[in-house]
């Protein structure tokens, strides 16, 4: 007798529940129905979209041997999953999905250089009790170059990423430097290159790290006495992904660190990927040598999408996710936001709750009043610079001059104000809050704090203009 797919789901299923717990076996298998079998392919019906998610990121491996033993090595799974169209009032469809096959990234080995001795080598990105030294790459396999959209704002940066991808460190884009404000796909993009360079060069070690816990790993390595090693570790990457460099501002000795780790690369030819949320000359209390240094290759900025992307971007989510939208209301919401691609997918989640939780359809009217609240929830990003220009404005004092070195009492009370605001609405440090307002010192900031608060408890002509303005900094 021939194979059917019950005959070949059947023992694929004694397969797997020899390999896995009884419970975990009860709810994610028990429900998979075969539906059909061609050749080698096998199709199973699963109740939801995220059963296969959980299916791909979970049993992958397991299902794929399973189904090797019944059909040969070329076997292939196909998904058809029931669409349930809670948001639409409609009745359930399918999709048909093949398995992407795509494994979480493995952890990459390789031979310590002489100059460690690998026991030692305290990094919380080896993976301990191995021989030889694993590195997990960090990388997010969801943030690959098929889901970041292409537009106008993003091309360059995303050409060079692509090209870095195909050659690390056989470009001229060495560091590629990636800059832009909040939410505008900087992180996605370098998680993306790191993945295909990966994917293109199996043998090169990548390294994604943010430069928050570069930072932290710093510090801790210095108080074990480990400084040494921690700069050797990095060293040894070949593709080297550093997040937020902006945060190395002000951090004086991993800023040295940093700059020892940095030359080695690029004189070996190994790849640096930075990002940024400013070009290199903004960035504040950053070494000289360290910017001249982010200039040496390519400085690619990404923009605000447009609106054609804005457009694609939610089209693409909605279809990633199997949900049944109509084509006004991504028109309305791609019209209606327009500063950051994270405020874009905020908004596109907000009106899918509110459509689930009232068991209504997703309407245009619905998409309006989801986003009068969403637009209102969203409080702006609040800037130093954003600061002083509002005060400047309220007091009519001219932006220059709050940055200059003039002790005029006015003036020094606007920059006073400024530097308050900054330390109330920014987490940027004492310090960084002095360099940028008028080029002063932590405590000067400090002093500046503790004024404004004495006055305003003291004086109501002061106290007064506090309040405006923290409800201009707020509100507008
Ligand atoms: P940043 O690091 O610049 O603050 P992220 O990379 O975290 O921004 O992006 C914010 C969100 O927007 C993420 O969910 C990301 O996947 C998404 N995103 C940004 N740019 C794009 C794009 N071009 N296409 C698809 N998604 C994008
Ligand atoms: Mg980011």
């Amino acid at each position: 007798m021939g194979k059917t797919a019950e005959s070949v789901w059947k023992n694929c299923l004694k397969f797997v529940k020899d390999n896995i717990q009884e419970q975990a076996f009860k709810t994610w298998f028990s429900p998979i129905q075969p539906i059909k079998l061609n050749e080698n392919i096998l199709t199973i019906q699963v109740p939801s979209k995220f059963f296969y998610e959980w299916l791909e990121e979970h049993y992958i491996k397991l299902l794929k041997i399973a189904l090797q033993k019944e059909l040969g090595k070329d076997a292939k799974l196909v998904y058809s999953i029931v669409m349930d169209q809670k948001y639409s009032g409609k009745d359930p469809y399918t999709v048909k999905i093949p398995s992407s096959n795509r494994e979480k990234i493995q952890p990459q080995e390789i031979d310590a250089p002489l100059p460690i001795d690998s026991k030692k080598v305290k990094n919380p990105f080896i993976i301990p009790g191995l021989q030889k030294i694993k590195i997990d790459s960090q990388l997010n396999i969801s943030n690959n170059f098929n889901n970041f959209i292409e537009g106008e704002t993003n091309r360059l940066a995303r050409s060079a990423g692509k090209a870095v991808a195909k050659r690390p460190g056989g470009t001229s884009f060495n560091p590629l430097f990636i800059y832009g404000g909040v939410g505008l796909g900087k992180t996605h993009l370098a998680h993306a290159i790191g993945l295909e360079a990966k994917e293109n060069h199996p043998d090169k070690t990548v390294l994604y790290v943010s430069t928050e816990k570069f930072t932290q790993q710093f510090i801790d390595a210095v108080q074990s006495n480990n400084r040494n090693d921690f700069i050797h570790f990095y060293q040894m990457i070949d593709i080297l992904i550093i997040d937020d460099v902006q945060f190395l501002s002000g951090k004086k000795a991993t800023q040295e660190a940093f700059f020892h780790i940095f030359n080695h690369l690029h004189q070996k030819g190994n790849q640096i990927i930075l990002t940024s949320d400013k070009p290199p000359v903004d960035i504040q209390e950053m070494e000289q040598r360290l910017i001249s240094r982010f200039k040496w290759g390519l400085s690619a900025d990404l923009q605000a999408p447009d609106y054609e992307t804005r457009f694609a971007i939610l089209k693409h989510k909605v279809e990633k996710d199997g949900i049944e939208i109509p084509e006004e209301v991504i028109d309305h919401i791609a019209k209606s936001i327009k500063s950051n691609v994270r405020e874009l997918e905020g908004c596109l989640n907000s009106i899918i709750a509110q459509a689930t939780l009232n068991k209504k359809e997703i309407t245009l009217e619905l998409t309006q009043k989801t986003l009068v609240n969403f637009i209102n929830n969203t409080r702006k990003e609040i800037s130093i610079d954003y600061i002083q220009r509002l005060v400047s404005d309220y007091f009519k004092i001219p932006y220059d001059q709050i940055q200059s070195k003039t002790r005029k009492r006015d003036v020094v009370q606007a920059r006073q104000l400024a530097m308050y605001f900054a330390k109330k609405y920014t987490k940027a440090s004492l310090s960084s809050i002095g360099s940028q307002i008028g080029n002063r010192d932590h405590a000067t900031v400090l002093h500046a704090c503790k004024t404004v608060k004495n006055l305003s408890e003291t004086d109501k002509v002061f106290r007064g203009y506090v309040e405006d303005l923290n409800r201009k900094i707020t509100v507008e």
